[in-house]
C-alpha cells in the first residue's frame, strides 16, 4: 500500500503531478480543524499552507505522522513542540518565497511614498487637481528601518540602496559576518530604529517573543510621518496601537500585506483609514514562487518518506536533543 499524504488545500499541479507518482493524495474539504481530523488517521505526512493550524489535536489523531511539510517558510500555523514530542519532521522552505516577498514589500513601500492609490482614485473620479496635493516623497537617501535581516530583510534592502536608500537594521541575532557587501547601519535597539527610520519594514519570524514586537510605546517613538510596512506576520504589530498611530500620527502611512485576524475582519478599523493599503497575505503568491514553494514542500515529503535528508527541517535541533534524529 501506498503511503497517504494529506493536504489541506491542493497546491500547485506541478507538486501535485509530482506527489501523485510516490503517493495517495488526501485533501481535507476545507482547511479547518474539523476537516483535517476526518481525513488524518492514515497520513504519513501533511503538506499544510497558511490557511490550517496544524495543532495537538490533530498530531496526536495522525498515529502514522512522519512528516509536516510547510508550503513557505513561517511555521507559526503548526504546533511544532508537539511534533518535535512525537518525533514529527517539521519540514519548511526558507529562502524560497523572498523575492516574491521582498518584490512586494518594495511595492507596499513604492505605493505608499508614491500615494498611487490616492492618485489612482483621483483620475478616475475626474479630480485631476489633485496632482498638486504634493504627498508623494522621494525614497533617494531616505532612512529604510528593516527589522529583521533574514532572506526577506537582505533582498529589501539591496533593491532598496539602488534607490539610494540608507539601510538602518535591528536584527539581535544577526552574525555580522554574514552580511557580505551589503552597506548597512546596525542599530541596537528598536526604539532607535523607530526614532531614525523614514520607513520602517518588518520581517521577523512570529514567536512568543514577537508578539506585538511593534506596539504603543514603539510607535510613539517614531519619526513625525513614517511609513510602515509588514509583509511578515500580523500579530507582530498590535493593530490597535496602529491604527491610532495612523489616525493621529505620527505615522503618515502604511503598507500591509497580513493582518492580526486572517481572513480579515471586514469590520477592522484600519480598512477605513485612506492612508493604507493593503493586500491578502499574497506577497509571496506569484505564479513562479507558488510552484516553486510548492514543490520544494513536496520533495521534502518525498524524501522523508524514502528515508532522505530533506533539505530544511525547522525542528532538527530539538529532534536531535530528543535523539529522534
Ligand atoms: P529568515 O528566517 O531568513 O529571517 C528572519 C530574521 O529575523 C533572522 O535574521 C532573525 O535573526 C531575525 N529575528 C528573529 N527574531 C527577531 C527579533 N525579535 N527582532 C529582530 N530580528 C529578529 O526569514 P525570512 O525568509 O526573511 O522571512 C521572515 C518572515 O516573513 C517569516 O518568518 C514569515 O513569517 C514572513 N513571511 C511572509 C510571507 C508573506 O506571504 N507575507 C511570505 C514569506 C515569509
Amino acid at each position: 500500500m501506498r503511503p497517504k499524504v494529506l493536504l489541506n488545500k491542493e497546491i500547485h499541479p506541478q507538486a501535485m503531478n509530482f506527489l501523485k507518482r510516490y503517493f495517495d493524495i488526501l485533501i481535507a474539504d476545507n482547511p479547518s480543524e474539523e476537516a483535517l481530523l476526518k481525513k488524518c488517521a492514515e497520513a504519513s505526512a501533511i503538506i499544510t499552507r497558511t490557511s490550517s493550524y496544524i495543532n495537538k489535536k490533530i498530531i496526536e489523531a495522525s498515529p502514522k505522522l512522519k512528516v509536516i511539510s510547510k508550503t513557505g517558510v513561517g511555521v507559526d500555523n503548526i504546533d511544532v513542540s508537539t511534533a518535535t514530542e512525537k518525533g514529527i519532521l517539521v519540514c519548511n522552505v526558507p529562502g524560497v518565497n523572498s523575492v516574491s516577498v521582498a518584490e512586494h514589500t518594495v511595492a507596499l513601500i513604492l505605493a505608499v511614498a508614491k500615494d498611487l492609490l490616492i492618485m489612482d482614485k483621483a483620475v478616475r473620479k475626474g479630480e485631476w487637481n489633485k496632482r498638486y496635493s504634493l504627498r508623494a516623497t522621494e525614497l533617494s537617501q531616505k532612512k529604510l528601518g528593516i527589522i529583521g535581516f533574514g532572506s526577506i530583510g537582505r533582498k529589501v534592502a539591496t533593491i532598496c540602496q539602488s534607490f539610494q536608500m540608507k539601510i538602518l537594521v535591528y536584527d539581535p541575532y544577526l552574525i555580522s559576518s554574514t552580511i557580505g557587501k551589503l552597506s548597512i547601519d546596525l542599530i541596537n535597539s528598536l526604539e532607535e530604529l523607530f526614532k531614525k527610520s523614514d520607513i520602517i519594514s518588518i520581517h521577523v519570524p512570529y514567536n512568543g517573543k514577537t508578539h506585538h514586537l511593534v506596539n504603543s510605546s514603539l510607535l510613539k517613538m517614531a519619526k513625525e510621518g513614517v511609513i510602515l510596512v509588514n509583509t511578515s506576520r500580523g500579530q507582530i504589530i498590535d493593530e490597535k496601537a496602529l491604527f491610532e498611530a495612523l489616525k493621529d500620527r505620527p505615522l503618515s502611512a502604511a503598507g500591509l500585506d497580513v493582518f492580526e485576524e486572517e481572513p480579515v475582519n471586514i469590520s477592522n478599523p484600519l480598512l477605513t483609514l485612506e492612508n493604507v493599503i493593503f493586500s491578502p497575505h499574497s506577497a509571496a503568491l506569484t505564479k513562479e514562487c507558488s510552484a516553486r514553494i510548492a514543490v520544494e514542500a513536496a520533495k521534502a515529503v518525498i524524501d522523508v518518506l524514502n528515508g532522505k535528508e530533506p533539505r530544511s527541517i525547522f525542528n532538527e535541533k530539538g529532534l536531535r536533543k530528543k535523539e529522534y534524529l
